[in-house]
């Protein structure tokens, strides 16, 4: 079966905070759910360097699809800049919400769509509209270090990330596998 329970609302979790730990608690579900028979659809809101994720997700391919949809890390105030990332985010949003409102998928993972509402590439309103669009049974994540406080009412699970301890802390440096 390609999706979740149909009778009943799929779950919505959001995991947020400093600490490390959000996106890969989403890929954890996600691997989780994909042994369950959940087909399995990520958005990725923030484009990033390759990471494993992105490699594994191809070695599932039928059972996880990984999109790098959104735009790069935004590091400057450039109006043309935000412009694209808007326009990549909304793309982005696009895609995830046909994947939430269609039978096809049983997780949808939206991952950094925090961060792109936070940065206001994104309305909290429209990832509003996308997640009560979901069909019945299928569940989504939202992840990222952005507010969530008008999403967090949709919510069945809130994680918050602490961060104790990070190596980057002390200048220690990116791992594979570990950080990307
Ligand atoms: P991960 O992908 O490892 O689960 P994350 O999704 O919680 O991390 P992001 O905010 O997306 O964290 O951060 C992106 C990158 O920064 C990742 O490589 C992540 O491992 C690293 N990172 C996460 N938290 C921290 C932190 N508190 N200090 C320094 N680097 C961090
Ligand atoms: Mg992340």
């Amino acid at each position: 079966m390609a999706h979740g329970d149909e009778e009943r609302p799929g779950r919505v979790l959001i995991f947020t905070g400093p600490g490390k730990g959000k996106t890969t608690a989403a890929l954890g579900t996600a691997l989780r759910a994909a042994g369950q028979g959940l087909k399995v659809l990520v958005v990725q809101f923030v484009k990033r360097e390759e990471c494993g994720e992105h490699v594994a997700a191809e070695r599932l391919a039928g059972m996880m699809e990984l999109r790098r949809a959104g735009a790069g890390f935004l590091s400057e105030q450039d109006a043309a800049e935000m412009e694209a990332a808007r326009q990549a985010a909304r793309a982005a949003l696009s895609d995830a919400a046909e994947a939430l409102a269609g039978g096809d998928c049983g997780l949808v993972v939206l991952d950094e769509v925090l961060y792109a509402v936070g940065r206001g590439l994104l309305t909290a309103d429209e990832v509003r509209q996308a997640v009560l669009g979901r069909r019945p049974g299928v569940h989504v994540i939202l992840t990222g270090r952005g507010p969530h406080e008008a999403l967090a009412d949709l919510a069945d699970t809130i994680t918050r990330m602490e961060c104790i301890k990070h190596p980057f802390e002390s200048g220690g440096a990116a791992t594979p596998g570990i950080e990307f």
